[in-house]
């Protein structure tokens, strides 16, 4: 039988479940070849590039960490919107009235090459076409959807009031967006993998690239025991690896998906969002020939909550609107808010030419990771993309409206002090109850333990390899999160999440 597909999480997501992971295999003559791109990452993001490469003739490998899926393109709930955590209303205040348009003009491409990639490459991933419900609660609500609504007038999306939504939440207005659409990521990213492989492209799975030098224009990425050498590099890891700009202008935060059964049997068919803070949204979705419910939201900077306390309140938020006779997955994953709303596409900052990156998705990757492939294989294979200058990741512009980003780097300068010196937990590692994690101090040392189910107890020394922070537990997803940048790790230490490429050191009892 063949290996399931794996996440960067301890719970199942609802994609991975009885999805076998597609065989790969590794092309020979590697170290003889200087390849025209190296893809790094194998999610939405690094299979769209890899493939949009490919098919333009140029010899591209692809190296994932772990195994295809394994990031946030494994726990998303693949909602395809033309419209974005960043309201045109917002980005019009940021980047004016053209920058709104180019931005609504990118997204729309993005969802345009799901559609596309689905239809050229026949593949079967539940693609659906579905009308998006927005609904105010309160009259600050209200006021937040009016100008949600002249956002997308602004950039010439259609939409309309209405005097229903599908689901028993008492509401004051909505909206209706039509041409909204949804699908399965997981058999998405299967059948381009699948596309990639025919059409010959190259792939490393468990390559982890953990540095990258450049000699005679040529880049030169290591991972364990294995050298790619490369005209070009694209970082499609989410997060670029290691200390680098995007670090500064992207904060990382954690979302929770549930689906559930409904004791109705009937479900909604649109897909559906609040304007609450944080927010939640709705979808139907047929998982093995099982009807569900997604709810999500709930979503906090990672490595700053209670994840265990998260995914609670949002079942119960759920409870008290829906009756629910089976709770059939839980599961949390990562994205990056960037700092003035826009993405950043394209050269890395302060890299020789030729390493790109794609990252500050917020909840908004499908459509942008897919349009991130489409300007980066142009930026490769002629020079020049129509966005370029928008999403170019060099851009600084820290706006106003983004305040709460300004706390966030507040946020992460009083870790790197406070994990330091402030000591918050002296508990002793027999307190630790089975199947359960803590940071505790020994001897004066910190120590991150986790303690099995079969009682044994696995110890590592909480020191981040990324910058230095004190990583927290997530008893959710059974990791080590830090709180500063984002980068996870296994109980045995394992990076899990970038931008961390080193895993934590072990301590024997
Ligand atoms: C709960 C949740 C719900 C969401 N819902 C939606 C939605 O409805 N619609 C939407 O558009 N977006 C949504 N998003 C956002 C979207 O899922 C992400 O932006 C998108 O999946 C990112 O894809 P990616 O390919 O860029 O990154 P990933 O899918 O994270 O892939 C990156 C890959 O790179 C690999 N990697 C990392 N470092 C290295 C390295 N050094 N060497 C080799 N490989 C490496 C990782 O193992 C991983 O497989 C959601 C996000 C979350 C968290």
């Amino acid at each position: 039988m063949k290996n399931s597909i794996k996440r960067d999480g301890s719970p199942e997501s609802a994609w991975q479940h009885g999805l076998p992971s597609v065989t790969t295999t590794r092309p020979s003559k590697i170290n003889e070849t200087v390849y025209d791109c190296l893809v790094v990452g194998g999610g939405i993001t690094g299979l769209s590039s890899a493939l949009l490469l490919r098919n333009a003739g140029k010899n591209v490998i692809l190296a994932e960490a772990n195994t295809i899926g394994f990031g946030t393109t494994g726990g998303t709930s693949a909602h395809i919107n033309n419209f974005a955590d960043t309201t045109y209303k917002e980005a019009e205040s940021a980047f004016g009235k053209e920058g709104a348009s180019l931005f609504a003009r990118a997204i729309a491409e993005g969802q345009e090459l799901i559609k596309t990639n689905t239809a050229t490459h026949q593949i079967d991933c539940d693609y659906e076409v579905k009308t998006a419900i927005v609904y105010a609660e309160d009259k600050e609500q209200v006021d937040q959807l009016t100008s949600l609504f002249a956002g997308l007038a602004t950039v010439g999306i259609p939409a309309r009031f209405t005097d229903t939504i599908p689901v028993s939440i008492p509401f004051k207005k909505a909206i209706s967006i039509a041409n909204q659409a949804q699908f399965h990521p997981l058999k998405y990213l299967r059948g381009l993998l699948k596309a990639y492989m025919a059409a010959g492209g190259n792939i490393v799975e468990h390559t982890r690239i953990a540095k990258v030098s450049t000699e005679n224009e040529n880049h030169i990425a290591e991972a364990n025991q294995m050298t790619i050498r490369a005209k070009n590099i694209i970082y499609a890891t989410h997060m670029p690896p290691n200390i680098n700009a995007m670090n500064l202008v992207c904060a990382p935060y954690r979302s929770y998906v549930l689906g559930v059964k409904l004791q109705s049997g009937e479900y909604p068919d649109d897909l559906i969002y609040d304007l609450e803070e944080p927010y939640h949204y709705f979808r139907t979705h047929t998982v093995a020939g099982e009807k569900l419910l997604f709810a999500g939201g709930n979503d906090h900077k990672t490595g700053h909550e209670d994840p265990e306390k998260q995914i609670a309140d949002l079942e119960k938020y759920l409870r008290k609107h829906f009756y629910i006779s089976s709770v059939k997955y839980k599961w949390s994953s990562q994205y990056y808010i960037p700092v003035d709303g826009f993405p950043y596409i394209g050269q890395l900052p302060f890299t020789a030419k030729g390493i790109y990156c794609a990252t500050g998705f917020n909840g908004n990757g499908m459509m942008l990771g897919s349009v991130a492939a489409k300007i980066l294989s142009d930026l490769i294979v002629s020079g020049e993309n129509i966005y370029k200058d928008l999403f170019d990741p060099c851009r600084i512009k820290p706006v106003d409206s983004f305040k709460e980003f300004v706390s966030e780097n507040a946020d992460v300068a009083y870790h790197f002090i406070a994990d330091r010196f402030n000591i918050h937990e002296t508990d002793s590692l027999k307190r630790i109850e089975p199947g359960t994690g803590k940071l505790i101090k020994v001897e004066g040392k910190k120590i991150a333990a986790y303690r099995d189910e079969k009682g044994v107890m696995h110890a590592l020394n909480p020191t981040c390899t990324h910058m230095g922070c004190i990583v927290n537990w997530n008893q959710e997803e059974l990791s080590w999160d830090c709180p500063c940048h984002g980068a996870r790790f296994d109980i045995d230490g394992k990076v899990l999440t970038g931008p961390a490429t080193i895993d934590l050191s072990q301590i024997q009892e």
